[in-house]
């Protein structure tokens, strides 16, 4: 099954709700997969806002 992304947070899941913040606000059309290790060194979790390891979108519509 396709992940689904957040619209909050852009976390990717297969769950029915976010894992992040509970958030059932999920978009099946999403595009640009981006996995975070470390927040605190990655220019592009610092351009997003995350600040949690995690598998993500780039853009979610
Ligand atoms: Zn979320």
């Amino acid at each position: 099954m396709r992940e689904q992304a957040c619209r909050k947070c852009k976390t990717l899941t297969t769950e029915k709700a976010c894992p992040r913040d509970g958030s059932t606000e999920l978009s099946g059309e999403w595009s640009g997969l981006i996995v975070v290790i470390s927040p605190e060194k990655s220019q592009v979790a610092k351009t997003l806002g995350i600040t949690q390891p995690g598998r993500y979108a780039l853009k979610v519509s």
